[in-house]
Formats: structure tokens, C-alpha cells, sequence
């Protein structure tokens, strides 16, 4: 009997060794840790892992002469073109901010409400052809960092459709998912990474939803997120 109830207390002593290294929680099982740690404490330092690798990732970037900051406004969604352009380099130097005149003449409304840019605005701007190698020469060997980068290749690669040009291969890094990594979120609009990183008096300094000003959000945005190490 005396042994029995030895044998139940060096059980329940083995079990309750099942502790996890990081938040000190006792498990019910060994198969709960790994490396010593519980299944929360293992994500938790991918995460971390992961945000520190973006950090770096960006602090490279910035580094870059070789990285451009791209920012296209559109008129619209599907089927859309590009109606302006902005790059800068990584030090905040425009090398192109243009107006481009579309081959459509139907502005989305929701889109226009968005930049504020009418179709009366573009009547004298140079159309894509005419913007499109002056990209491709500062593009072909450079990185473009852009916002939700998948959009504004989408929209660069239709615009080309419209006029039948063929389109450039161009190196695009999204920037907006380097950003979240780094915060530790899934996504973020870039008005509201700009107030997060407590940049909001930037808001009016330029015209908010012109690509000119989304492209410099973006600078500032990196610059603040790598300042910090969380
Ligand atoms: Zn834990």
C-alpha cells in the first residue's frame, strides 16, 4: 500500500516536471514541449525571430542606392490604368512624379474620391508610353520597394495591356508586408502605419493619396520602425 502510494507520488512529481522553460506553465504531457518550450512560447519566439529578420531586412534596404520607392494612382481596380506616378530613392530624392494621361476616359468615382485626381487634370499629361522607358531605365536594376506591391505591379502591367507595350520584368518587395512583420501584424494600411509609427503630422505636409506623398510616407514609415527594436 505504502509503495503504491509512492509509486502515484513519483508519477505525479514526473508529470508535473513537464514545465515549459519560457512561461514556466506545467504541461500535462512531454509531447506538449519542444526545445523545452509550450507550443504558445515556441510561436511567440518565431515571431520575434521573424520580426527581427524584418527589421534587418528593412535597415539593408534602406541602405540600398539601388532601392526606389514606388507609388502609382489609378483609375480604378479591374482593368484600371496608372494615371500617376512616383519613385524616389532611399535618401528621398524624386526621380520621377508625373500625372499620366489614360487611354479611358471613365474615372471610377470611389477611386477619384480616393486621390482627387479628375480627368481635366490629365488632359496634357505625357501618356504611358512616353513614361514607361523613362521607368524602365531606373527600374531594370533596381529594387522597388512599393505598399502593397502586388497592386501597383498589377496596375503598371495592365496599363502596358492598354496600350499593347510589352512589359519590363521589374524586382518588387512589398513593403507594407516587411512592415507588418516587423510589427508583428498580418497588414496595415499605410495612413495608419504612418500614425502608428506616431508620424501623423506628416498627414499635412502632403496630399494625402497622391503618389508623390504615399511614396515619402513610406520612407518615413521604414526609417521610424527601424529606429526601434520591437
Ligand atoms: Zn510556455
Amino acid at each position: 500500500m505504502i509503495l503504491e502510494n509512492l509509486l502515484l507520488d513519483s508519477a505525479m512529481l514526473e508529470q508535473a516536471s513537464y514545465q515549459c522553460q519560457g512561461c514556466q506553465r506545467q504541461l500535462r504531457s512531454e509531447r506538449f514541449l519542444k526545445q523545452g518550450l509550450c507550443r504558445d512560447c515556441r510561436d511567440a519566439r518565431e515571431r520575434s525571430l521573424g520580426r527581427s529578420r524584418a527589421r534587418a531586412a528593412i535597415d539593408q534596404l534602406l541602405d540600398r542606392e539601388d532601392v526606389l520607392i514606388l507609388d502609382t494612382e489609378t483609375t480604378g481596380m479591374s482593368g484600371a490604368e496608372v494615371i500617376e506616378l512616383s519613385v524616389i530613392n532611399t535618401k528621398g530624392d524624386t526621380l520621377i512624379d508625373t500625372l499620366i494621361k489614360p487611354v479611358t476616359t471613365q474615372m471610377n468615382p470611389f477611386a477619384q474620391r480616393v486621390h482627387n485626381i479628375s480627368m481635366t487634370m490629365l488632359k496634357d499629361a505625357p501618356s504611358w508610353p512616353e513614361v514607361l522607358p523613362e521607368l524602365d531605365r531606373i527600374a531594370s536594376h533596381s529594387t522597388l520597394l512599393a505598399w502593397n506591391a502586388s497592386f501597383d505591379a498589377k496596375m503598371l502591367e495592365q496599363t502596358s495591356e492598354v496600350w499593347g507595350l510589352e512589359h519590363p520584368r521589374w524586382l518588387f518587395v512589398c513593403a507594407m508586408r516587411l512592415y507588418a512583420k516587423k510589427r508583428g501584424i498580418k497588414s496595415r494600411g499605410l495612413h495608419k502605419a504612418v500614425v502608428d509609427e506616431n508620424l501623423a503630422y506628416l498627414l499635412e505636409m502632403h496630399q494625402s493619396h497622391r503618389a508623390l506623398g504615399d511614396v515619402k510616407f513610406v520612407l518615413e514609415v521604414l526609417r521610424e520602425t527601424v529606429k526601434r527594436a520591437d
